[in-house]
């Protein structure tokens, strides 16, 4: 089984590396961002405050979340483009210290790459936890301003001030937190995509395969 890890911070290029390197080795493409995202968004939705755990761990139980290269469908509703809104994005980080979304979430990863025989996985503990004896882990990284600066690209509505605080934010409880925090994986390939555009990346990490 082909496993390829991707873990980093916002804005450190890993949907954009992740998806062209799973299209270069003909493997599928899973984020498992839009997992915890997608968690964070039911929770909203059925108005359970994020921080509430023992109710958001419950919740996990029954929680129906399809997520493929092009959209994110949680219990049957269409919730593609609103996990990447503010209020989803303000709240994820608090879910993902949950241990009870986190167990569930990790189960639910491997399975969906035992089910296709292998994948590039992209997320903050993929080398770490999910799978630390992938083929190839790599974290990658860029400056914060850098990374503040993609995101903003991308989410037109917020100015970079903000855009660049709720970045900060999430870093500290990201890197902090007590489960399975990100940080480096054993044995990761380490790429700072501040100042290199992706076909160099994608080179570079080909070529450390067989
Ligand atoms: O990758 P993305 O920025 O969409 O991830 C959203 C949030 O989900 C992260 O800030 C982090 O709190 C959480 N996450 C995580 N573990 C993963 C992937 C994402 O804790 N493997």
């Amino acid at each position: 089984m082909r496993v390829i890890a991707i873990d980093g911070p916002a804005g450190s290029g890993k949907s954009t590396v992740a998806r062209h390197l799973a299209e270069r080795l003909g493997l599928e493409y899973l984020d498992t961002g839009a997992m915890y995202r997608a968690v964070a968004f039911a929770a909203l939705r059925r108005g359970i405050d994020p921080a509430e755990a023992d109710k958001v761990a419950q919740m996990m139980g029954d929680i129906e979340i399809e997520v493929d290269a092009t959209s994110v469908v949680v219990d049957r509703v269409d919730a593609t483009i609103e996990i990447r809104g503010p209020e989803v994005t303000r709240a994820v980080s608090t879910v993902a210290a949950n241990a009870g979304v986190r167990r569930e979430l990790v189960a639910r990863q491997r399975s969906w790459v035992a089910r296709r025989g292998g994948g590039v996985i992209e997320g903050r503990d993929i080398g770490t936890v999910v799978f630390p004896d992938a083929e190839l882990k790599v974290y990658l990284t860029a400056r914060p301003e850098v990374r503040a600066g993609r995101r903003h690209k991308e989410v037109s509505d917020l100015d970079y001030e903000q855009v660049a605080a709720d970045m900060a934010r999430r870093d500290t409880l990201d890197t902090t937190r007590d489960i399975d925090p990100l940080q480096e994986a054993h044995g990761a390939m380490i790429i700072d995509t501040s100042d290199r555009d992706v076909d160099d990346i994608l080179d570079e990490l080909l070529s450390l395969l067989p």
